[in-house]
């Protein structure tokens, strides 16, 4: 074998290091350092985000009218608990409906009464209005998710001066 062949060898085996520099580089991004992309289904701002315990047809449309921060929580609790959503944004007579029953405030001094509604009443799954000690879990589950994701306007029914409301979450 000739000098000259002898280099050519060297350069294209040069080449070669450099095209398995590159895609051991690669396929170590690939797996170890890119988070896979956003979806819809993995983002829990959308109304199409698939939680671990999926909605019922009636809690995703009232999914749907939430501001996003509430529906991020109201999504991150479905990943712990079987969740419904009872109220989202409420009408003048839905709202005049649940003020002469006692519940809320006069339309249109709501949260439930703007649109997207800033104010969400949400229970887990199957709805037990006795069990308070399963919704101060869900109370301090929605807390800790609010926390975590930089949320700090929101705040529990449970501490309303005139009537603790447990389903209630509201942003302030
Ligand atoms: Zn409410």
């Amino acid at each position: 074998m000739d000098l000259a062949s002898i280099r050519s060898i060297r350069d294209q085996l040069d080449r070669l290091r450099v095209q398995v520099g590159e895609s051991l580089y690669l396929a170590e991004l690939a797996a170890n350092s890119i988070a896979p992309p956003m979806t819809p289904e993995t983002n829990p701002y959308s109304v199409n985000y698939l939680p671990v315990h999926p909605w019922g047809l009636a809690s995703r449309q009232r999914l749907a009218e939430l501001e996003p921060d509430l529906r991020y929580i109201a999504n991150k609790l479905a990943d712990i608990w079987d969740m419904t959503i009872i109220w989202g944004y409420r009408n003048e007579a839905q709202q005049t409906h649940a003020y002469n029953r006692g519940n809320g405030l006069p339309w249109p001094d709501s949260n439930h009464n703007v649109m997207p509604s800033r104010a969400v009443d949400i229970a887990r799954h199957p709805l037990d209005w006795d069990d308070i000690a399963g919704f101060d879990e869900m109370i301090g589950a929605a807390y800790a998710i609010a926390k975590e994701a930089g949320i700090d306007n929101m705040r529990s029914g449970k501490y309303f001066s005139n009537r603790a409301d447990y389903a209630h979450l509201e942003l302030v």
